[in-house]
């Protein structure tokens, strides 16, 4: 059975020595009163409701699934009444807006506690990190009246929210879809067409469900451009905010998937439902990146959320699981030596450490961002925070959920056969952060837009400053001459292959397609790799102060030297694979693959 211990110490070295989250509140504008005490207390609820109340759940969800009955889902046995607990205590509402019956508090301290719920149980948390995407898309794009009257109710935990873009002939490709709104005489639309794979379509857990649905309205051009996003409820509201009838929603059937089993996948028909248009016209798209790029964000922490999880399983057995001498021996009255002593083995448990605390670094840091974006006090501060993060949020998502399946699959051979069976939970992990290459826009579509919306696009003016600011730090920082050095060599590559890519996409226009994961992959690394160095930093500074937490700085420092010196490399080979060019995929026909 798995044990999920929150990484509080490992946390506060990032919110505290890292990033100093309450010195960054106090530049914010509202979020001053959010001192260190506060954080740290909601810190540890956060772990306690973790650690208790979702990580016994989640191989319960695993082995129950959701269950669909003549269009009604059940959740398994537990969900619902830790939902409750959940709404109840105010996490959900955490974050958000005062004016609608949230807390107000920075939207990286959501993040912050969010990690905590994607460790202790990935199917679990999706409920509640779609209902977070309906209300800043709500909070964004709807008018006033709106507002009044569907905010509260989500923010309170009554009601929950989905995200219903997919359909079955289009997933990549969003200007294919087909669902139709058809404007009604009281401004309304009726919503006919029909949505899959949408997570948490229907459940037991809240008292309504509301769906954010990309439609077309009639008439509207084909593409993207005519692209108009919807508000459709599963119950109907009246205008006082109470509960009406049905409305034209239905669940036809939910997925037997590989993972993630007590989140309901659904197909979601939607016949003449009344809905109601959020934003403009012809910019649902636009409107549904709010959802989108959260939710990013959101599947880049369940990557690094299973790595943690990974990391800790593999870390407890492989100092008691006893199998073949080590060199030296270790326990000469024992038959066998523990099995992290042997360099294979500490080789995987430092990858799984370096991917788990590497990308706590780098999403806490983008929480950061989006805290910026919100509540700095200038406006030049807020687009500086925009643009970084829309660097960051591909890079993020692509890394940490490739890292995160690296880990769980680390997380099995650590354990051996006993890995592949269900009772350890490693097995469970590995098919759970499955999903988190897959979706919210696969690991290709992240590494398409990270090259040609994010670099390409702003004649890498954004990638430019971020890579001097790297290399800025490399000089100053404590951490060894080695390590910055290594990654200062990194970062040139980086610096090199986008220049590159930047001259060479014209005359070969396949390259970006070649490119794109290989040039994620390399982002990801040197990106982890500056945290690392960062966080070498601190640490270094510390042991020369004396620290009297020796192990826990010496670990962040020979973490750093492990991730720089046998990680870091693999972005010299995706710079190769780069510039190896198109032809070697696309030379061969489709006519040829045939055996
Ligand atoms: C468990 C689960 C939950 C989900 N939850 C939701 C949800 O809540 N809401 C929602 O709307 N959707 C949801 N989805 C859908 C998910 O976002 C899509 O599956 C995903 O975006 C990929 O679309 P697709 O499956 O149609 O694959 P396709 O788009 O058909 O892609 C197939 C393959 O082709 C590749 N490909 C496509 N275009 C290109 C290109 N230009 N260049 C290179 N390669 C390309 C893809 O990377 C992929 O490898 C969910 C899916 C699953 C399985």
């Amino acid at each position: 059975m798995p044990i999920y211990q929150a990484p509080q110490r490992d946390i506060h070295f990032v919110v505290h020595e890292l990033l100093d989250l309450p010195g960054h509140y106090q530049r914010l504008q509202g979020c001053e009163a959010l001192d260190r005490e506060t954080l740290d207390a909601i810190v540890e609820q956060g772990a306690r409701f973790a650690e208790e109340v979702l990580a016994p759940l989640n191989p319960v969800g695993d082995q129950h699934g959701c269950q669909w009955l003549d269009g009604q889902v059940s959740t398994p046995p537990g969900f619902a009444e830790a939902y409750r607990q959940y709404a109840d205590n105010g996490w959900l509402a955490l974050d958000k807006d005062p004016a609608y019956g949230g807390q107000g508090l920075p939207p990286s301290l959501g993040y912050v506690i969010n990690e905590l719920l994607c460790s202790a149980n990935h199917a679990w948390s999706m409920y509640g990190s779609l209902t977070g995407g309906a209300i800043s898309t709500l909070s964004e794009h709807a008018d006033e009246p709106l507002k009044q009257r569907f905010l509260p109710p989500l923010i309170a935990g009554r009601w929950s929210g989905t995200m219903c873009l997919t359909e079955a002939h289009c997933g990549s490709d969003l200007g294919l879809l087909r669902t139709r709104a058809q404007p009604l005489a009281d401004g309304s639309y009726a919503i006919s067409g029909s949505k899959m794979f949408i997570s948490a379509g229907e459940h037991d857990l809240t008292e309504n469900i509301l769906h954010l649905v990309l439609a077309r309205i009639e008439g509207a051009p084909s593409g993207v451009k005519g692209i108009s996003l919807f508000l459709v409820p599963k119950i109907t509201v009246k205008a006082d905010g109470s509960l009406g009838t049905a409305n034209g929603v239905s669940c036809g059937s939910i997925e037997h998937k590989q993972g993630i089993h007590g989140n309901a996948t659904c197909v979601l028909n939607f016949d003449n439902a009344n809905g109601y248009l959020l934003g403009q016209a012809g910019h649902g798209l636009n409107a549904m990146f709010t959802f989108i790029n959260e939710s990013r964000l959101t599947v880049a922490q369940q990557g690094q959320g299973h790595a943690e999880a990974a990391f800790q399983g593999a870390l407890r057995y492989a100092r008691e699981r006893l199998q073949m001498r080590a060199t030296p021996r270790q326990l000469p009255g024992q038959p066998a030596d523990p099995i992290i002593a042997h360099p294979d083995v500490r080789r995987m448990l430092l990858t799984q450490k370096a991917y788990a605390e590497g990308g706590r670094m780098l999403s806490y840091a983008c929480a950061q961002l989006v805290d910026q974006l919100h509540h700095a006090s200038s406006a030049a501060e807020r687009t500086a925070a925009e643009h970084r993060l829309a660097l960051l949020t591909p890079i993020a998502k692509g890394f940490l959920s490739e890292s995160g399946n690296e880990a769980a699959q680390l997380g099995i051979q650590v354990f051996g056969g006993h890995g592949f069976i269900r009772e350890w939970g490693m097995e469970q992990i590995a098919r759970d952060v499955r999903i988190t290459s897959i979706y919210e826009g696969t690991n290709t579509i992240q590494g398409l837009d990270l090259i040609t919306r994010k670099v390409l696009a702003d004649n890498g003016t954004e990638l430019n400053k971020l890579l001097t600011e790297i290399e800025d730090f490399c000089q100053a920082s404590r951490a060894p001459v080695e390590l910055n050095q290594l990654l200062a060599e990194q970062i040139a590559t980086w610096r090199e292959v986008s220049n590159w890519l930047n001259q060479q996409h014209d005359t070969d226009p396949r390259l970006v397609g070649a490119s794109a994961f290989d040039y994620l992959m390399l982002a990801g690394y040197c990106l982890i790799g500056y945290h690392w160095l960062q966080a070498a930093s601190v640490a270094e500074r510390q042991l020369a102060a004396g620290s009297g937490e020796l192990e826990f700085y010496l670990g962040k420092r020979e973490t750093a030297r492990f991730y720089l010196r046998r990680l870091l490399p693999r972005a010299t080979l995706h710079q190769q694979l780069i510039k190896s060019g198109s032809a070697n995929l696309m030379d061969i026909s489709d006519a040829a693959f045939a055996r």
